[in-house]
């Protein structure tokens, strides 16, 4: 099927052709006519399958027709990150440049006057994360009487993160007549409860089961053994010492490194930039200004390594990112598959490293049991490799820690107002026990392109932003059990 058949216009036709695609993908062959003949759309895909054409295609066509009022958006786009957000509005520059339609983008760490102004001229399109969006409305500088196509992308994330109770709020205020698309990777009982609350009679598209990573991305697993570890802190060294062994076997191009713990990442990060490594960071209690910029230069190439959270990180579609490493095993098997789809994308070979300490068994097993296959173990010099426990076995004393913590859903920046404790709890200080620093010539060599080492460039922890899920600032109800 040609994009010509799907139903687009010219100029949209024009602007695909300009953006280099030949084909539809598979989610885009199967929504748009959909989404152009008004129905509501609930869609199973992953990002990576071209899902933000599939609805700012028809989108953009729809919309062609009329014109927005001051303060009135036509449409409106959720996305639960700031990141997200920013990617389908350069999206939307490259679907809509023969069209001219307008667009705002409402995220926290942006000047809200100059959002404001641009709301004040009109928008026809308009793409939010839950939180500013819903300060704005609640300044009055925003109706939403006007909506009359809403998108909930990454709708799993959304619930991840705590959003869902806001974007409840959104859907009352809009009108009942208007087109809903939702979209997520996953479809968890609680989104399907969603789906048939916001959309009518929708059409299910299912494309590439979640469970199925890329298989352009080659995976491996590094078990180490941890026999010599036996207080939390040099478990952690034993594992970052592994990951740059992982890293100097492979031939990195550049690099996203996940930590299941927000504070792990600034840790690991210091860690490498001190062993020569060209290594910056990116979470979400960091500056929105300071997270552009790190994802600016990662992208241009400026830096190679990029170590991050899950919520920093999901969806960011970065063409030709060579290798995606774990530093720790992700406690959701579901996580793992968004980890490594980072790489491998778009036809392109990617590779997958995990490191994984003997008691991550459980959730290495919870991983090969979705993506129904086993990970090839790797061993790698220097780096002792153990064995995963499956059993239920007595810990180790002072093991606790190794276990990764179940993952406490990373708020958006600034999700909650900002506890001094909590902001200090996230700068994390050097390691008590520095590692002996490498080689000046290894340093030069592993600061790869541009030679440039990222100590000291260490973004602002600020721990503060915009949004505040709506549950949190509900007052808690008192259970009378005995009722
Ligand atoms: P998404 O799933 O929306 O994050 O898109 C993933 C990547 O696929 C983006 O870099 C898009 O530019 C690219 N893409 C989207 N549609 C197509 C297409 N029909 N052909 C080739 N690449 C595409």
């Amino acid at each position: 099927m040609s994009f010509a058949e799907l139903g687009l216009g010219e100029q949209l036709l024009r602007a695909v052709g300009d953006a280099g695609y030949t084909d539809p993908t598979p989610v885009q062959a199967q929504a748009i006519p959909y989404i152009l003949m008004g129905r509501d759309i609930l869609g199973c895909a992953q990002t990576g399958t071209g899902k933000t054409a599939s609805f700012t295609l028809p989108m953009i066509e729809i919309l062609s027709a009329g014109h927005a009022k001051a303060r009135m958006p036509r449409s409106l786009i959720l996305e639960p990150t700031r990141e997200l957000a920013a990617q389908v509005a350069e999206n939307f520059d490259t679907y809509g440049r023969h069209s001219a339609l307008t667009k705002a983008l409402l995220i926290g760490g942006e000047s809200m006057t100059d959002q404001m102004r641009v709301l004040a001229r009109g928008v026809d399109v308009l793409i939010a994360t839950p939180g500013r969006l819903l300060d704005m409305f609640e300044r009055g500088h925003l109706v939403m009487n006007d909506v009359r196509i809403l998108v909930i992308d990454e709708a799993d994330r959304m619930l991840d993160m705590g959003f869902i109770p806001d974007v409840e709020r959104i859907v009352a205020l809009l009108s009942r007549m208007r087109q809903t698309l939702l979209f997520s990777a996953t479809m968890p009982p609680e989104i399907r409860r969603l789906a048939d609350a916001f959309l009518m009679n929708p059409k299910e598209i299912i494309v590439s089961p979640p469970s199925t990573p890329a298989e352009t991305v080659s995976q491996g697993l590094l078990v180490v053994d941890d026999a010599s570890a036996t207080e939390p802190r040099s478990i952690h060294r034993v594992k970052r010492a592994a990951l740059r062994s992982l890293i100097e076997q492979e031939c990195v191009e550049n690099a996203l490194i996940f930590c299941n713990r927000k504070r792990d990442v600034g840790t690991v990060q210091r860690s490498l930039a001190r062993h020569g490594f060209d290594a910056a960071m990116l979470h979400g209690d960091m500056a929105q200004s300071a997270r552009s910029e790190v994802l600016g230069r990662f992208k241009r190439g400026d830096v190679s390594l990029l170590v991050c959270s899950d919520v920093a990180a999901r969806g960011l579609d970065i063409a030709g990112i060579s290798h995606v490493f774990n530093f720790d095993v992700p406690t959701a098997a579901e996580d793992y598959i968004h980890r490594i789809g980072r790489t491998g994308r778009a036809g392109r070979v990617g590779r997958a490293l995990t490191v994984a300490m003997p008691e991550d068994g459980p959730y290495v097993i919870a991983i090969e049991n979705l993506i129904g296959k086993a990970i090839p173990r790797v061993d790698v010099p220097g780096i002792d490799s153990g064995e995963l426990i499956t059993t239920k076995r007595r810990r180790r004393k002072g093991a606790a820690a190794a276990k990764p913590a179940a993952r406490k859903p990373e708020r958006q920046p600034g999700s909650v107002p900002a506890a001094a404790s909590d902001v200090r709890s996230d700068v994390v200080p050097a390691d008590p026990q520095p590692e002996p620093v490498a080689s000046t010539r290894t340093s030069q060599r592993r600061r790869g392109r541009g030679g440039r080492s990222t100590r000291g460039e260490e973004a602002p922890v600020v721990g503060m932003g915009d949004h505040v899920p709506a549950f949190l600032l509900r007052e808690p109800k008192l259970i009378d059990k005995g009722s």
